[in-house]
């Protein structure tokens, strides 16, 4: 979808790219990977990073991408 503008689930080539992921506020939503210890308590934060979404205007199927996704390379949940 990224890479070639065509919904995987539909086939339609209708694809709107760069649709920002938007949690309702100011701020753009963005990938985060904390580690979870036994027991539930969640680590701080190992990596953080924006996304880009693709969004098929056809079926509405949406596809998400980090845009730098070297940063988590040696992040794990
Ligand atoms: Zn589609």
């Amino acid at each position: 979808m990224k890479t070639n503008q065509k919904c995987p689930k539909c086939g339609s080539t209708d694809i709107v790219a760069g649709v920002e992921l938007n949690a309702g506020g100011a701020n753009t939503v963005q990938l985060e990977v904390c580690r979870k210890q036994l027991g539930g308590l969640v680590q701080p934060v190992e990596a953080r990073g924006k996304a880009t979404a693709y969004l098929c205007r056809q079926c509405g199927f949406v596809e998400i991408y980090a845009d730098t996704p070297a940063q988590f390379r040696n992040a794990t949940a």
